[in-house]
């Protein structure tokens, strides 16, 4: 009878795919997170299966489950086993300014020192700097810096990446780092999803009539982009020294008659009104928030305005001040994280940014890692393709090499990617890598 039995089972069929990942001590799914952002308590949930697997087939994920399910169903001449360690999927991170040349590291001791962001600009420093050397910049060299830092982005787990522009500011060199951006998609393993940022600072030339600039940027950098096709999204910096909100409602007004979608740089360092405005105008997200009022908040949650987060830039200000994320989360306003990579803040690694939002915004990590993921694709319009384990969704899929979800955030410093597994492909192998230690006893 035993013996008959197992001739059945042998006799069924397993269907052949490319690539199994098996035997998770977690597997976090972010299960039903497509159709809409997390909010309150949701956030918390993150699905996770036990002793989790999945299939992959044709660079998407075809089935998910208990391994002991999917091996019964599936074969694959390639096997992960995750033995131990917490499988998720790719982090995304919907706020770069990716594209830009040069560093500003003598500015940062500056800023060590005690001098503020505004003073820093005062004297021709900061965006202006890096604007000065980005127009410099040929294609190559902006293409090759962007590689690299993709790749470094990449080992740490992130798969999607936004990016914007804002390091150019006049049409021609606008239009370069877009392009710049689109050849990085083209090129790199990892999805870029492009904004338009040309009002990002008002530029040198447009000094004494910034008014100008913003008619430039209306009149004439925004047509272009949208017909080109070249931006998903636009983004202004709402804030004393770069745009007014009155400046801020405009550019994104004008971006939206073009068939844009929007986002905004608000509240980071002073009480303007950019929550407001952002729902207001009917933004995607708002992004930074240290300063915004209760009523921005409130306003975020009734229009549904994700709110990107950005600890790191914050902690790279050293003012000591976070965005009140448990008020967001209270209020139901769903919550992203983001690098703001960029040379004032120079941090690739998703990560080390959980682990910031842990430990000065006081997110949990269930929340952290739904902020990351789901809510930051929900952020950059991808929440159908990323940001979950679900069938039928890309295979964006990273091992940790930690047995449970909640050491992201509580183990910080290192890298804990194991593998990374990009549309179905192992692209990130640490097992692979070449360093070797030696025993010695
Ligand atoms: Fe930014």
């Amino acid at each position: 009878m035993v013996a008959t039995r197992k001739k059945r089972k042998r006799r069924v069929k397993k269907e052949k795919v490319d690539l199994l990942i098996i035997n998770a001590n977690e597997l976090i799914t972010l299960k039903g997170g497509s159709e809409g952002p997390l909010t309150g308590r949701q956030m918390r949930s993150l699905g996770i299966i036990r002793k989790g697997g999945l299939a992959v087939k044709d660079g998407r994920i075809v089935a998910v489950g208990k391994t002991s399910d999917i091996t019964q169903e599936f074969r694959a001449e390639n096997v992960i086993s995750a033995s131990g360690k917490t499988v998720m999927p790719g982090f995304v991170d919907p706020h770069t300014h990716l594209v830009f040349a040069g560093s500003r590291e003598d500015e940062f001791q500056m800023r060590v020192e005690g001098a503020s962001y505004m003073e820093i600009l005062d004297v021709g420093g900061g965006i202006l700097k890096t604007v000065r050397e980005t127009r410099r910049a040929g294609v190559d060299r902006l293409v090759d810096f962007g590689f690299k830092t993709l790749d470094v982005m990449l080992e740490h787990g992130t798969t999607t990446v936004e990016a914007k522009s804002g390091y150019g500011l006049t049409v021609k060199d606008e239009l370069k780092i877009l392009g710049v951006i689109k050849r990085l998609n083209q090129l790199h393993a990892v999805d870029v999803v492009p904004t338009f940022l040309g009002a990002h600072a008002v530029p040198p030339e447009y000094r004494n009539s910034p008014q100008g600039y913003v008619n430039l940027v209306v009149g004439d950098m925004i047509p272009r982009v949208a017909a080109k096709g070249l931006a998903s999204f636009c983004d202004v910096f709402c804030e004393r020294g770069a745009f007014s909100l009155e400046q801020s409602r405009r550019v994104l007004v004008a971006a939206k008659n073009q068939g844009l979608k929007l986002k905004v740089h608000a509240d980071e360092m002073s009480m303007l009104g950019g929550a407001e405005l952002a729902a207001g105008v009917g933004a995607v997200s708002a992004e930074h928030l240290l300063f915004s009022s209760d009523a921005g908040i409130k306003a975020m949650a009734k229009k549904g305005v994700i709110a990107v987060l950005l600890p790191a830039a914050a902690f790279s200000l050293m003012t000591g001040r976070y965005a009140d994320a448990r008020k967001m989360i209270g209020s139901d306003v769903p919550v992203a994280l983001g690098t703001d990579f960029n040379p004032s803040c120079w941090v690739e690694n998703q990560q080390l940014v959980m682990a910031l939002a842990c430990h000065f915004m006081k997110l949990t990590p269930a929340e952290a890692i739904t902020a990351a993921t789901i809510n930051a694709a929900h952020v950059i319009g991808r929440a159908d393709e990323v940001g979950s384990l679900e069938v039928g969704k890309k295979a964006d899929v990273i091992v940790l090499d930690v047995p449970n979800h909640k050491f992201l955030g509580y183990r910080f410093g290192v890298n804990l990617v194991d593998k990374v597994v990009k549309s179905g492909r192992l692209v990130v192998d640490k097992e692979a890598s070449t360093i070797k230690t030696v025993r010695l006893f």
